[in-house]
Parts: C-alpha cells; sequence; structure tokens
C-alpha cells in the first residue's frame, strides 16, 4: 500500500532503488524507524537495468533464491566478440550469472523493508537537505500535488543514483562526469542465432566506444540488447550495433524494439568521501559501481548493508557525526579497495586498446586456453581477488604478461 504522510523517523532514504530499499530494508531489522522517499509513483519503474548478477554474490547477501518470475534466465557461458569477427567464449562448470527482472527485484526488496517496518513514501521529490550547525537535520520534500514539507531525522542516507545532486548540498563532491557513460537498454524480440545460456558481449569503437555492447536472452525468447559509450548518442550506436556489428548485425537485424530506456553509468571508482555529519552516501550516487562492466547492484547492495550497521551503532550511542560515520567509509573501503583499484585498471586498459589490439587479445585468450583457466570461477564481482585467483594457472600468467605488454604499447 502506498502511504503519503510521513510518520516521525529516525533515519531518511533518499531513493527507493534496490540500494536506498536494502539500506531500509536492513535498518528496519536493527529496529531503526526508517522512512524512504522515492520521486516515481512506482518502485522499480522506469528501470533502465539488465539486471546481470553474480548469483554467488546474491547469495552472500541472502537475496538468492529469489522468488519466481523474477529470475528471467542464468548463464553458464559468456562469448566476447571484436569488431573483426573474433570470438573467445568462457563456458563455466555451472550458472554463475542470473538476469533478473529489475523491477520485480525492486519491488522485492522494497516489500521486504515494508514487512521489516520501514515506511515508504512514493511520488515524493527531495529538493534539498536541510542543515543547522554543520549537520544534515532533514531535508525539504515536494509531493506530487506540488504541496512542500520539512522532514526532520536523526541521519541521512542519500541513494540517490547516478544523479548525485544532493551530495553537494552535503559538502561532498558530485561524481566526476569523465568517469561517465551514457548508456541505452532495449528490450526486443525476434533474435536470432543466440544461446540461451550465454550472454554475448560486442566491442568495437565504431558500436560502444569507452565501454561494450551486450546481449543478455531471456527464456520467452526476448532479449535485453544495450551499451554504454563515452561520446555520441548512444541509440544511434545502437542502431548501428543491430544493423552493422559482423556479428551483433545476424542476431540482431531483424529484431524488433519493444521498449527502450537511456540512463548513465559510473565507472571512476568510489567517491572520495562518502560520509558527512548526520549524512552517508550509498549505492550508485557514490559510485559504488565496478568500473570494469558497470555493474553496480551488488556491491551498493554490500555497501548498504555496511551502512546501516554503522547508522545503527551510531544511533545506539546518540552520535551521528563525521567522526563516527566514517566508520561506514573505512569498512567499505576495507572490503572494497583492492578490487576497485584493479578494476580501474582494466578499465583503463581496455580503453587505451585499438579496435585491432582488442581482437588480438581475443584471439591470444583463446590460443592460451583462458577459457579453461577460468571453468571453475564462480565469483566475478571481487574481481581483484579473483585475478590473485586465478594468477597461480600457467595460461593466465602468460596471458596477464600479454596484456600488460599491449597495454605498455597502447600509452607509450
Ligand atoms: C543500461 C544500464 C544497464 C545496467 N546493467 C546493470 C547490470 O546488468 N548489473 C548491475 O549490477 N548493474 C547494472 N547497471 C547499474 C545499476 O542499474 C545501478 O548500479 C543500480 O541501479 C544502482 O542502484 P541505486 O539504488 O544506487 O540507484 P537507482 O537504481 O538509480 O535508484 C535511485 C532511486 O532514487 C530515486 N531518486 C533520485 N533522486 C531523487 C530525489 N531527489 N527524491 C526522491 N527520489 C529520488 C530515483 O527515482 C530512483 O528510484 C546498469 C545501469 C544501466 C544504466
Amino acid at each position: 500500500m502506498i502511504t503519503h504522510t510521513a510518520k516521525p523517523t529516525d533515519a531518511i532514504i533518499i531513493g527507493g532503488g534496490p540500494v536506498g530499499s536494502y539500506a531500509a530494508l536492513n535498518l528496519a531489522k536493527l529496529g531503526v524507524k526508517v522512512t524512504v522517499f522515492e520521486e516515481h509513483p512506482e518502485i522499480g519503474l522506469p528501470s533502465h537495468c539488465a539486471g546481470h548478477l553474480s548469483i554467488r554474490s546474491l547469495r552472500n547477501i541472502g537475496l538468492y533464491p529469489l522468488p519466481k518470475g523474477i529470475v528471467e534466465n542464468t548463464f553458464t557461458t559468456a562469448n566476447f566478440y571484436s569488431p573483426y569477427r573474433t570470438k573467445f567464449s568462457l563456458h563455466l562448470s555451472r550458472p554463475v550469472t542470473t538476469a533478473l527482472n529489475r523491477a520485480l527485484f525492486d519491488n522485492y526488496i522494497a516489500d521486504q523493508a515494508k514487512a521489516a517496518g520501514a515506511q515508504f513514501v512514493l511520488e515524493t521529490r527531495v529538493q534539498s537537505l536541510i542543515k543547522a550547525n554543520g549537520f544534515v537535520k532533514g531535508i525539504n520534500i515536494q509531493r506530487n500535488d506540488q504541496k512542500e514539507e520539512e522532514v526532520y531525522s536523526k541521519v541521512t542516507l542519500d541513494a540517490e543514483g547516478v544523479s548525485s545532486r544532493l551530495l553537494r548540498q552535503a559538502g561532498l563532491t558530485a561524481l566526476n562526469p569523465k568517469g561517465l557513460v551514457y548508456a541505452v537498454e532495449a528490450e526486443v524480440e525476434n533474435v536470432k542465432d543466440v544461446e540461451s545460456n550465454a550472454v554475448e558481449v560486442y566491442f568495437g569503437k565504431a558500436y560502444a566506444p569507452g565501454f561494450y555492447g551486450w546481449l543478455i536472452p531471456k527464456l520467452d525468447g526476448t532479449a535485453k540488447v544495450g551499451l554504454a559509450t563515452n561520446k555520441g548518442n548512444p541509440h544511434e550506436f545502437l542502431r548501428a550495433l543491430m544493423t552493422k556489428h559482423p556479428v551483433a548485425s545476424k542476431q540482431l537485424g531483424k529484431a524488433k524494439i519493444i521498449k527502450m530506456g537511456y540512463h548513465s553509468i559510473t565507472l571512476g571508482g568510489p567517491i572520495e568521501k562518502t560520509y558527512a555529519n548526520g549524512f552517508l552516501a550509498i549505492g550508485d550516487c557514490a559510485s559504488q559501481v565496478k568500473p570494469s562492466t558497470g555493474g553496480g547492484v551488488i556491491f551498493g547492495l554490500t555497501c548498504a548493508k555496511i551502512a546501516s550497521q554503522t547508522v545503527n551503532e551510531a544511533l545506539q550511542k546518540g552520535d551521528v557525526s563525521a567522526e563516527i560515520l566514517r566508520i561506514y567509509q573505512k569498512r567499505c573501503s576495507d572490503l572494497l579497495n583492492f578490487d576497485f583499484s584493479v578494476m580501474l585498471r582494466l578499465r583503463s586498459f581496455l580503453d587505451s586498446l585499438s579496435d585491432e589490439k582488442v581482437d588480438q587479445m581475443l584471439r591470444v585468450c583463446r590460443k592460451l586456453g583462458v577459457d579453461k583457466a577460468l571453468n571453475d570461477v564462480d565469483e566475478i564481482d571481487f574481481q581483484g581477488k579473483l585475478m590473485l585467483k586465478i594468477l597461480g594457472k600457467p595460461s593466465m600468467l602468460t596471458a596477464m604478461a600479454y596484456f600488460a605488454l599491449l597495454y605498455l604499447s597502447a600509452k607509450p
């Protein structure tokens, strides 16, 4: 049921995306009175995400298995294509990733949060933060009837997503636009020649400069297709991918787009400071997103849980100053910073490669049997730790040495 009147609350959450709702769930479970403010009339809509997530990570945060209907497919295989048709396939011994219906997934988390006692106020936009004596004390909201209201709380968690408009008001630095790519995601039908258990990844500067394109098949025969780019119009690049890419055009040349959406992805790594007096930033607005793939759900949820624990401790101490809330950032950094630094390097490596070098790289992966070295991998989120784990395999060492050379030759 939609509630339209905010009750007194200990914690405010700005944004009812997966990260805001998961923070609400964790806070409510800890007994904290929490209210989520979401500007849209429905949780999960509009959806702009491919919902491609690691099964193991979902399981680790208590969100897998999921109820029927949310899971659209699971995958054992990823096929990578150069713009010259070279293909490198990674076959894993069991399903490692899943595609979720993001709207249903977001609602699932929000429903759990409501059941645990969190309050959701929909169709209500947070216009600005209320500050006094250097502390964030609450928010100014505007409801869909244009009525404005002030809401006070002991602590505010910002989960507003990539727009990150309110961060600056808390004295934090907004996302660096240089780290943003512009994405388009479409649902399509009439797709040809795809394996139902494989995700397709397309490289090429003419199709997705600064990122890559993807195709994620669903079991009902439709697929999610998308790409991101650091320049130009994503819609035009999508048209080029679907009609001109030597592999994607064979699969998508006759496909019909059922719906389409645009949104930015932040690839710059976590923002420098995620806390202030009475305030924490979580999820996309803190750029807790994998710079290599743009996946933000798992790291956002992971940090939301840490934020909830820290907020609960701060509330119990009666001290929500930056001095106490900084523990949140330390805990997130201890867990994720190594992986972030590896993924930032990986992103910069991929960005540095010409189409020819991407083609060469896929050929070398194939030749060295990199797929065999990765066959038993079941973790794709913590890519720094994964790298350490697989480096012991001879083919991976050779491949890494080759990639390092490729990187150096691309960046003189
Ligand atoms: C095309 C595309 C594909 C993607 N694919 C994947 C993928 O396959 N896997 C993956 O892990 N990640 C993917 N991502 C990234 C993923 O979508 C985000 O990391 C994730 O949604 C972040 O969750 P969040 O809750 O932080 O932000 P969001 O999901 O953006 O939620 C923010 C919420 O805050 C609300 N809001 C904003 N401002 C206000 C305000 N002032 N007042 C009230 N409400 C407000 C918004 O309406 C929204 O509901 C993709 C992103 C894009 C663009």
